[in-house]
């Protein structure tokens, strides 16, 4: 339901849940963030309101400069912890948020399962992490590129892999995804609230459109692997 991403020199934690309290008014059932720490890729998530994971993560906090962030309004799988976002594959190095829905996701569930990955949530979602660990072999954006040529219906995703720290991985069809253009840092949204706090300037994806963050920039391009020049949006409405 809703999404936040975020890439820079700055708490990543703080400011993934303030991205998701400014998404709060659309409903949600649950929540999570992921986060590129020291130790690796970490993950709290908590059925119920914000307040839980932000319990959560006060508890066991997360430090890190990159991560995203997910609130969830369940379409396949009760709301619970297990199913809340972000999603990961078997060896915890790559982790998914997604909005939407995936039509196949049956389907390619078996497939996977025959290749021998692990389900542990009931979510359409969580076939997405596993085909980006199937098919990664060392071009993260390539590799979701590939993934998302699999899947059918109508999704927001991003991506954070601790095979490739340094980059957040966005992609749309059929669902709205926006990228903010921040000095050293960017961001991912799915609706401008979630970030313009930090940014005004935004660049809104198109279906089949996909972004690539790092720190010091975004690189836009098609579902084909080609780079497009996109306008930059200056967002002049206030909250
Ligand atoms: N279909 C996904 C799920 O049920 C995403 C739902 C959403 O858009 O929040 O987990």
């Amino acid at each position: 339901c809703g999404i936040v991403g975020y890439i820079g020199a700055r708490d990543s934690q703080h400011i993934l849940l303030e991205g998701l309290k400014k998404l709060e008014y659309r409903g949600y059932d649950s929540a999570g963030v992921a986060i590129h720490t020291n130790a690796g890729l970490r993950l709290r998530k908590a059925k119920g309101r914000i307040s839980e994971l932000e319990n959560r993560l006060k508890m066991q906090p997360l430090a890190g400069f990159a991560g995203i962030a997910h609130t969830r309004w369940a379409t396949h799988g009760k709301p619970s912890d297990a199913n809340s976002h972000p999603h990961t594959d078997n060896d915890m190095k790559i982790s998914v948020v997604h909005n939407g829905i995936i039509e196949n996701h049956l389907q390619l569930k078996e497939d996977l399962e025959q290749h021998g990955y692990r389900f542990v949530s009931e979510t359409d979602t969580e076939v997405i992490s596993h085909l980006i660990a199937h098919h990664y072999e060392g071009d993260l954006a390539a590799t979701v590129r590939h993934a998302v040529g699999k899947i059918r219906g109508a999704y927001a995703i991003a991506v954070l892999s601790e095979h490739e720290p340094d980059k957040l991985v966005a992609v749309r069809w059929a669902s709205p995804l926006i990228i903010g253009v921040g000095d050293g840092e960017n961001f991912i949204g799915s609706d401008i609230p979630a970030i313009l706090e930090h940014t005004r300037d935004v660049y809104i994806l198109n279906d089949g459109e996909m972004a690539v963050l790092t720190c010091d920039g975004v690189e836009l391009m098609t579902l084909e692997g080609n780079f497009i020049a996109k306008q930059l949006l200056r967002i002049d409405w206030d909250l």
